[in-house]
């Protein structure tokens, strides 16, 4: 393919046939982030794919919304995509360590085809974490065949942060459920090829949220499921978020995750896994941001000298810094963890809500370093400043963050009193 040969001659794929997983980084004091050379290899694979395939077209996809396909076709073979599909069913089984690596790279590029590309990442982990040999061959397995993608379905309408408030129901019928409901915010939401979906399997209000909710994979061509028009967001415009209509959509009992009222526990598990690649992502875009703000402050004239000269604006620059940093250990130490087989729960939270906050700060610094210009769309950090508001809003809200991270150290201190 002479586009493989443009890009790379070894793909991630060939990277990860190497064993260079996490014991790699481990030291027996500790968590250690250097990088081996199988690791600086994929980045190298993604950032040469960044700049050559991502950045150029970014600004044409966040002023069109389109889709982009094309660049899921030229990612998929070099797999830059379904990282975390375990080797066992022919994936890379890729560690989140490794994964968050090439979000990191991918969200320099632009976060809204870093979500397009990876974003049904999120839909495959009820899967892979709770998903029986089958349902894996058959649903990751899809994936692997070609580029195609797929859905994490649990919001609604009138529940987000409060998923005990879902309101979907699903009905036993003989060997099928039957759902009714609607789904909004869904990622992918009008592509995807099959669809993970949180429902309320016990009408009961009363009954617990664990175990109340049963996770369902369902087909798209399934009859009754109706994906609305693509949503005009604010920022991440590439990618495809969608409110989803199901009436009486019909889905046979094989097609549950574990088992009836397991739902919502493996809808927050996933949690665990896919904060930090959200937290890397974010990093991408805050280096990004101060990479352009720092070649503009240099480039500038004012009063004389290079607007970096002055030092308000180089405290800009040094604060910028501390946030990239700051946030790249974070996410680094929450996936590390969960490389570990351990709950990184706490961690991942203070990644993803860390990061989030940053990218914020540093995005909107990025625009006041470049003065007019930057309020311009002319100029890149604009579109970087709208990519970086979803950070505090999707994958749980840097409240919801900060409620998670509270309670984990009031549980762990009432533990620790007894
Ligand atoms: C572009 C985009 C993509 C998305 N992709 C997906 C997807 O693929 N799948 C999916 O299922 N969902 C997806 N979502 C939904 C997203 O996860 C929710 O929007 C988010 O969890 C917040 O829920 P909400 O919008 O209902 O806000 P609400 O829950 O109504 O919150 C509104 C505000 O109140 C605050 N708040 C709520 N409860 C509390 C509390 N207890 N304490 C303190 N503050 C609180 C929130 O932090 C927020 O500031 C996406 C959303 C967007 C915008």
């Amino acid at each position: 393919m002479a586009f493989l040969n443009k890009i790379a001659t070894t793909t991630l794929r060939q990277l990860t046939t190497r064993r260079y997983v996490t014991v790699s980084h481990v030291t027996p004091t500790g968590p250690s982030f250097g990088i081996t050379e199988d690791q600086k290899q994929i980045q190298e694979l993604a950032r040469k794919f960044v700049r050559e395939e991502i950045i150029p077209v970014a600004a044409h996809y966040d002023k069109t919304g389109e889709f982009p396909w094309d660049i899921l076709k030229k990612a998929f073979p070099l797999g830059l995509m379904n990282g975390q599909i375990p080797a066992d069913i022919g994936g890379m089984g890729i560690d989140s360590y490794t994964d968050c690596l090439l979000n990191e790279e991918l969200g320099y590029g632009c976060t809204g085809i870093m979500t397009a590309l990876e974003g049904s990442t999120l839909a495959q982990m009820p899967i892979i974490i709770a998903g029986n040999q089958e349902q894996k061959k058959k649903y990751l397995g899809r994936l692997l065949e070609e580029p195609l993608v797929a859905a994490y379905a649990v919001t609604e309408p009138g529940a987000g942060s409060d998923v005990n408030g879902l309101r979907m129901k699903a009905e036993r019928k003989g060997d099928e459920y039957i759902l009714n409901g609607q789904k909004m915010w869904i990622t992918n939401g009008g592509i995807a090829d099959w669809y993970f979906v949180l429902a309320r399997t016990n009408p009961d209000p009363k009954a617990p949220a664990s175990k109340a909710f049963t996770g369902f994979i369902v087909e798209r061509e399934t009859p009754g499921l109706t994906p609305g028009c693509k949503e005009r967001n604010m920022g991440q415009r590439a990618s495809d978020t969608r409110g989803i209509t199901f009436e009486d959509v019909r889905v046979p009992k094989e097609n549950i995750l574990i088992g009836e009222g397991a739902g919502f526990k493996i809808a927050m598990g996933v949690f665990d896994k896919t904060r930090p690649l959200v937290a890397a992502g974010a990093v991408g875009l805050a280096q990004r941001c101060l990479d352009e703000a720092l070649k503009y402050s240099l480039e500038r004239i004012a009063f004389g000298v290079p607007i970096a000269h002055h030092q308000a604006v180089q405290f800009m620059l040094a604060d910028m810094a501390i946030g990239v940093e700051t946030s790249r250990l974070a996410y680094r130490l929450s996936a590390w963890e969960v490389d570990q087989g351990r709950h990184n729960t706490y961690y991942a939270s203070i990644a993803k809500c860390h990061a989030a906050d940053m990218v914020n700060k540093i995005a909107s610094d990025a625009v006041q370093i470049f003065g007019g210009n930057g309020f311009n769309t002319e100029y890149p950090v604009e579109k970087l400043m709208r990519d970086a508001k979803i950070y505090q809003i999707y994958e749980g809200t840097t409240q919801i963050q900060r409620l998670i991270v509270s309670r984990n150290m009031i549980d762990e201190a009432k533990k620790s009193s007894k």
